[in-house]
């Protein structure tokens, strides 16, 4: 096997892994919206621990899937790219491995019988919704992670396994981390957030009003708590490779890519920064490990300076850094600078939305779009359980 294949190898399995990753997340928004359910509309102050409960040991349940196909992503991708890989940190590793065994763990993970059915297809619903052009069933199937390693056995090459010190602390530290937000995001955007809400209608209205008042509570309550809900699922793979990225000699720094190729403004701001490299990036460089709900960003490592230029993910990245350069960087600076890009992005957003109309368009949805995907999303899991 040539170093360009298994280069190839390694940007194919990057695409399976973001594509599992994304399916982590929405089975997470589902069943944090179906979950959501069990707190009635006319929630009590005192109520709802049990459901709290419930929700947290979710997530936590989601994000330990999410933390072992980051690192299996991980050790996998190091191995194609450099010979080498490293130790897992979650269960104790032999000193050697070989291509075949990382493959094989990989692929485990993403197989469909690990539970990623593709029940949603991410981005390109929303847009199609507002314009009407989807009744309640979906017309296409939707993408799976595909990972098709060589089977032939003949280039199951040894491959030395290093340590990354302090991974594990630090693997261990985000898991704690993780939960005491889990419980705190969760009780004040969801169970706090809907009582003050709840505290607002005025019950001197009609009954049927009163009702839609309360139901709509309770799906801006919900929609809140399972957007964090899938975040802290998802950034449980993207703080892993992270810190391993952080902590490993090898990769040289990091590119942040959007999943979705529709990033919101500040995001887009951060990918258009290209690569950004360890030894000169100072402190721009933790902005790579930050998101918000609804973002679909992962920072993808880089193992070296031709990885950026060649890889097809990056894309994007290139792009925005040359739309910074001609349109923002020569013209503003500071605040506006920020400001301009955003009003460029949403002026083109509108340029390609209006233009795809009557194709089909990949939109990024926006958060009103969201909302009424999840509700939907919602509803279907209702009858489903019915
Ligand atoms: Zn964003």
């Amino acid at each position: 096997m040539t170093t360009e294949q298994r280069q190839q190898e390694a940007t194919q399995a990057s695409v399976a892994y973001q594509l599992a990753l994304t399916y982590i997340g929405v089975k997470t928004i589902q069943e944090a919206l179906a979950m959501w359910g069990e707190v009635p509309t006319n929630l009590k102050a005192g109520q709802g621990a049990q459901w709290l409960a419930k929700a947290v040991s979710l997530i936590m349940t989601r994000r330990s899937r999410s933390r072992e196909l980051a690192v299996a992503y991980f050790r996998l991708a190091r191995a194609l790219r450099t010979g080498r890989t490293i130790d897992d940190p979650l269960k104790p590793t032999p000193r050697v491995v070989t291509l075949d065994m990382l493959r094989a763990e990989f692929a485990a993970l993403i197989a469909p019988e690990a539970g990623l059915e593709p029940a949603y297809r991410p981005g390109a619903s929303a847009a199609r919704i507002a314009a009407g052009e989807l009744d309640d069933e979906d017309d296409e199937p939707a993408q799976r992670p595909q990972y098709d390693p060589p089977a032939d056995g003949e280039d199951d090459d040894e491959i030395p396994v290093e340590r990354l010190d302090g991974f594990t602390t630090e693997l261990a530290r985000q898991e704690r981390d993780a939960e005491a937000e889990a419980e705190e995001y969760l009780e004040w955007l969801g169970l706090r957030n809907l009582l003050a809400k709840l505290d607002a209608v005025d019950d001197t209205r009609p009954a049927q009003e009163v009702d839609a008042a309360r139901d709509e509570a309770h799906l801006h309550a919900g929609t809140r708590q399972a957007a964090e809900a899938e975040r802290i699922v998802m950034d449980g793979a993207r703080a892993t490779t992270w810190a391993a990225s952080d902590k490993d000699g090898r990769v040289k720094g990091y590119a942040r890519v959007s999943t979705t190729g529709t990033p919101c403004g500040f995001c887009a701001m951060l990918i258009s920064r290209g690569a950004v490299y360890k030894s000169a990036a100072g402190a721009q460089y933790s902005d790579g490990d930050a998101y918000h709900p609804n973002c679909h960003c992962i920072a993808v490592e880089l193992f070296d300076e031709q990885q950026f230029a060649a890889d097809p993910r990056t894309a994007l990245n290139r792009e925005y850094g040359q739309l910074w350069q001609d349109e923002i960087a020569k013209k503003y600076s500071g605040k506006d600078a920020v400001n301009a890009w955003r009003r460029l992005l949403r002026a083109r957003a509108k340029a390609s939305a209006l233009a795809a109309r009557s194709t089909t368009p990949a939109l990024e949805a926006t958060p009103r779009e969201r909302q009424a995907d999840q509700q939907r999303e919602r509803e279907r899991e209702r009858v489903r359980v019915r």
